[in-house]
């Protein structure tokens, strides 16, 4: 496989957040040993002991990559670039909580090659924190704030939920400031969804706390786009903001189809024709590769309407936009005239309140295109 871009999943987290349904495995302690030799057998199996081409991104994310301590996580690293060597240039993300963040490890950090840091903040409200089940509190935000900076991380981002249930009393406004006032290179903001199998739907079905209305999601996804925009961060994707040239190299990948490889438990990974996924829970991923069968446990090859729609989707949802071609004026035209998109030398581009309508725009489009 000649991909640029590798992810690595670290399945740790010392307890599980409210709202979270990732593939996690909740451990007071980090079996390190087990995981890093897991992985090392992994990267065998499917891809051999042959050093690779150059990539451009390394991405470690989680659970919580941060738990796996500077000798884990160095080792990692090592084994991963050892099958994977990176660019000179490469990108390598670590994402962190912040209570992981002290100067020590942030120091760590820049000694292994890390490039860039994901802190995942979610508010700086200690009791929509406490709601959350987070394990920081935002004091925790400054202080890993000051380390990385003090380490030399010019390239670091941190996360935002927006759309908490109204019971939550949350200022939207106050968490901006807040991290707007911090400075960091890249901003995530993402809107609170309740997936299956979290306390926060328990909580819903019982009825202690409500979606937040359509009007507040809209409301608070345009207000981050206006304060972060006049504070000289780019809007360049449907939940992510940058300064200067830090868009996240990574994450842009995925966005335009391009190979990449997914180690470890529920990592996807594809080839520019067929995704494959790991099996998702830790135990069972790591079973498998200690008895020498592949982690891999499904694939799938989209076909020509899918990849179309894909594209459509992935294409709309960042400032690439798509090229404006005879299918697609219309819908464009259409768009601009309502607000929700530019067309600028032949690409069509959605502006923020196009966003908020992203699906059923590619709805639109794929639709007219399968006519
Ligand atoms: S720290 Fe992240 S991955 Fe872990 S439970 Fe919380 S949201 Fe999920």
């Amino acid at each position: 496989m000649d991909a640029k871009h590798v992810y690595v999943h670290v399945p740790f987290c010392a307890r599980r957040c409210s709202y979270c349904d990732f593939a996690i495995a909740v451990r007071r302690t980090v079996p390190v040993d087990d995981y890093v030799d897991a992985l090392d057998r992994e990267i065998t199996l499917r891809f051999g002991k042959e050093r690779g081409a150059d990539v451009e991104t390394i991405y470690l994310g989680g659970g919580t990559p941060s738990r796996l301590g500077p000798v884990g996580l160095r080792r990692v690293l090592d084994l991963v670039r050892a099958r994977f060597p990176q660019a000179v240039d490469a990108e390598v993300t670590i994402e962190a909580n912040p209570e992981d963040v002290s100067p020590d490890d942030a120091n760590n950090w820049r000694d292994a090659g890390i490039t860039r840091v994901s802190l995942g903040v979610q508010s700086f409200n200690d009791d929509v924190l406490k709601w959350m089940h987070r394990t920081h509190d935002a004091s925790q935000v400054a202080s890993a704030a000051l380390a990385l900076r003090a380490a030399g991380f010019e390239d670091w981002s941190l996360d935002l939920i927006f759309a908490l249930p109204s019971e939550v009393e949350r200022s939207w406004t106050d968490d901006l400031t807040r991290a707007i006032a911090l400075a960091p290179a890249h901003i995530s903001c993402y809107g609170l969804t309740v997936e299956p199998h979290t306390p926060l739907l328990r909580w819903r079905e019982r009825g202690q706390v409500h979606d937040a209305e359509e009007e507040r999601y809209e409301a608070e996804f345009l207000e981050a786009d206006r304060l972060l925009s006049s504070t000289g961060y780019e809007h360049y994707e449907v939940s992510n903001y940058a300064r200067g040239d830090r868009r996240a190299r990574h994450n842009a990948a995925y966005w335009r189809r391009v190979p990449y490889v997914g180690l470890g438990p529920s990592a996807h990974s594809f080839d520019g024709a067929e995704r494959r996924w790991n099996a998702r829970e830790y135990v069972e991923w790591r079973t498998r590769i200690l008895v020498g069968r592949d982690p891999v446990e499904g694939a799938e090859s989209l076909d020509f309407d899918s990849v179309s729609i894909e594209e459509a989707y992935l294409g709309l949802r960042s400032s690439a936009g798509l090229p404006v071609s005879s299918t697609n004026a219309g819908d464009f035209d259409r768009w601009r005239d309502r607000g929700w998109a530019v067309v600028v030398d032949g690409v069509g581009r959605l502006t923020p309140t196009g966003w908020l309508r992203l699906d059923s725009l590619v709805a639109d489009l794929t639709d007219v295109r399968s006519r």
